[in-house]
């Protein structure tokens, strides 16, 4: 090994001790699974990141103004919302905001940390009812409340560390600086909009889902075919789409393994 490769190595680490410091890492559990997972980033940072994004997100597209598909996704975002609790991982400081954007091909729906939520116009062409919204934003719920958008960031930052240890070596970093890097690495980009979340995130984000949404009182039962829409209304969707969604078997296999226990919820629910 030589000294120079031994230097970057050393840089490395005391950069990520640096990083850590100052994100407060945390090491922790994801709600509902239980899955140990690091976080490298504060939740309340990544939120502060997240929510400038979705007002520039706000601003550059359509927000529609369809009075019965926002009046759905208020009710609905609301409820779940309520019932995912103040103790749960990245939901303690969530300021839950549902935007519907103006967008009849897009039949999809995303998150960004701190609670942000919206889905496409096009989503309602699949939806029938509140139950069946409630698996997509019980979904995009999951994936704010267990923390994915700082797992996404914290693996960016460890494949990056290397090269940014190169550069800003033990040097301390203000804030600023700090944000400048993680935008060098593109880590902002992958708050939780605009690139797809990995497989085991979606699985992770379904599982959680559908028990947030029992909970709030919606049939988790209806999932099973809303999946089936899902797939047959995104059919010849680009690729992007396909590859970042489980397949319908395997999502049914996952459905079926979950469902005993959503179903508890949604008695309880009732009681
Ligand atoms: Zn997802």
């Amino acid at each position: 090994m030589s000294y120079f490769i031994l230097m970057r190595l050393l840089n490395f680490f005391v950069t990520l001790l640096i990083i850590s410091g100052f994100h407060l890492t945390s090491c922790t559990t994801v709600p509902v699974t239980g899955r140990p997972v690091l976080h490298l980033i504060s939740s309340e940072q990544l939120a502060t990141m997240a929510a400038t994004q979705f007002a520039e997100l706000k601003k550059q597209s359509r927000v529609s103004n369809n009075p019965k598909y926002t009046a759905m996704l208020e009710r609905v975002g609301a409820r779940i919302a309520n019932v995912v609790g103040t103790s749960a991982l990245h939901s303690t400081n969530a300021n839950w905001e549902f935007v519907v954007f103006e967008d009849p091909d897009q039949i999809n729906a995303f998150a960004m940390p701190g609670g942000k939520v919206a889905v496409y116009t096009g989503l309602f062409d699949v939806v029938q009812t509140d139950a069946d919204l409630a698996i997509v934003v019980g979904h995009e719920i999951a994936h704010v409340v267990a923390g994915h958008g700082a797992e996404r960031v914290t693996q960016q930052l460890l494949a990056a560390g290397g090269a940014l240890a190169l550069n800003y070596g033990t040097d301390d970093m203000n804030s600023a600086e700090r944000q400048l890097i993680m935008i060098a690495y593109g880590a902002t980009t992958t708050l939780g909009a605009l690139l797809p979340y990995s497989r085991l995130h979606e699985t992770e984000a379904d599982e959680i889902g559908l028990i947030f949404s029992a909970r709030a009182g919606y049939d988790p039962r209806v999932a099973v075919d809303f999946w089936k829409r899902m797939d047959a209304a995104n059919e010849g969707k680009p690729p992007e789409f396909l590859s970042t969604h489980p397949a319908d078997a395997t999502r049914q296999h996952q459905l079926a393994h979950v469902m005993p226990l959503a179903l508890q919820e949604y008695y309880n629910s009732k009681l």
